[in-house]
């Protein structure tokens, strides 16, 4: 009953292997500079070992190589590869069609060639590691998890854009949400906490890692996201600008004169904290270290940050009609208690009170004070224990 789970990106595969009767990790790690000289794993098992290697690998090579890992005399948490019952993908973006988690069948897998175009940067290497996956594992079982599946259930009003509507009817343009892995966890995990049944609670769940999402979520549904037709919109991120006037871009080319991959490079890579810094850093570790020694640039990076995740948290307190927990998960979330109290300060008015004793914790807390009608909390997101749940009970069936 063991079940290890990837995430194939472009450069990199990460790994984790469950073992299912307790939900215990018996090993995990990454392959990084994939495609790349000097390629490195950085394995974590019995204990942690880098092992380093000169010629380049592919997706398939490195999944071998963390395959030989796993089963090795020296470092090897498990006796044979037969012990592995399925693997479980995390796949970016399942467009439409996909609404929650898939065996990955070749009807399947030719279905999220189709979808590539919509997530360019993130389908194609996910589909690496599922090819490498049937190559070197032809008898084991995959599934797909999908981080815009829990976004699926947004009603119209909330995923489609004011855009001429044949745009959507013929090229799927759309809001979809990502981070749905996480928001899915982290909801759960919050009414089991706090002991109340997911359908009967309007959550606020703020995922704010590198990239960035808030989503609302009613009664176990999610029925908006900050995230839309890509994972630019919505919140200050690391290096992404998320919300800005539409017609910013336009200008950048036409005033500019700008290619659409130099704009592509700039709101995607070039903004965001990072760009509020003039480049300085995009790790919240840093900026909350600066803003703390004065620097004024760093502290006003933190309020248009903060001040961003605050307003989308009374819209859909507003788009629920009441909010009864908000939750703060991913890097940031789960350490930063500047960034959680930022948000919070002002929303007293929505019956959040923060305890800032409670919040100066990192990890899962209860954070809110006990007389405080909204129950905010810190919880670590878990997106590999998902897709490994969820790849158990589709292969057991
Ligand atoms: P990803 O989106 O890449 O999965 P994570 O969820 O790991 O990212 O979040 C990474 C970010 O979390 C880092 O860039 C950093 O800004 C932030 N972070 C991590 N630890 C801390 C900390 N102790 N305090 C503040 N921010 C932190």
């Amino acid at each position: 009953m063991k079940i290890l789970v990837l995430n194939a990106g472009s450069s990199s595969l990460k790994f984790q292997l469950f073992d299912m009767t307790d939900e215990s990790v018996m090993a995990k790690g990454i392959v990084e500079r994939i495609g790349l000289d000097n390629p490195f794993l950085n394995y974590t098992g019995r204990e942690k070992v880098k092992f380093e290697r000169k010629d380049p690998v592919d997706h398939k090579k490195a999944l071998q190589w963390v395959l030989e890992v796993l089963v090795s005399a020296d470092h090897g948490v498990i006796k044979s590869l037969d012990e592995i019952m399925a693997v479980g993908h995390r796949v970016v973006h399942g467009g439409e069609k996909f609404t929650g988690s898939v065996l990955l069948t070749d009807e399947v897998i030719a279905a999220l060639e189709e979808n590539k175009q919509l997530a360019p940067l993130h389908n194609p290497p996910n589909l690496m590691g599922i090819y490498a996956t049937k190559e070197v594992l032809p008898h084991v079982p995959m599934v797909g998890v999908f981080d815009t599946a829990f976004h699926s259930t947004m009603p119209e009003e909330a995923y489609l854009y004011a855009l001429p509507v044949e745009l959507y009817e013929k090229f799927h343009l759309r809001r979809y949400g990502f981070h749905g892995t996480s928001h899915r966890y982290v909801v759960q995990e919050a009414a089991h906490r706090i002991g109340k049944p997911l359908d009967s609670l309007k959550i606020v769940s703020a995922h704010l890692g590198n990239g960035a999402s808030v989503a609302a979520v009613k009664y176990g549904k999610s029925v908006d996201t900050s995230m839309g037709f890509t994972p630019l919109e919505g919140l200050v991120m690391g290096t992404r600008c998320g919300d800005i006037d539409p017609a910013i871009p336009i200008w950048m080319m036409r005033e500019l004169k700008m290619s659409y991959q130099d704009v592509d490079t700039l709101l995607n890579k070039k903004s965001g904290v990072y760009g509020l810094v003039r480049g300085r850093s995009y790790d919240m570790r840093d900026i909350e270290e600066w803003a703390e020694a004065g620097d004024q640039e760093a502290i006003r990076a933190l309020r248009i940050y903060a001040y961003r995740i605050k307003k989308y948290v009374g819209a859909y307190a507003a788009a629920m009609g009441g909010l009864d927990v908000l939750i703060f998960t991913a890097g940031v979330g789960e350490n930063s208690p500047i960034v959680r109290e930022m948000v919070c300060e002002g929303l007293e008015f929505l019956g959040v009170k923060i305890d800032k004793e409670k919040n100066n914790s990192r990890g899962d807390a209860i954070i809110s004070s006990d007389d405080s009608r909204v129950v905010v909390m810190s919880i670590r997101t878990n997106e590999e224990l998902m897709i490994a749940r969820d790849t158990y009970e589709i292969v057991r069936r």
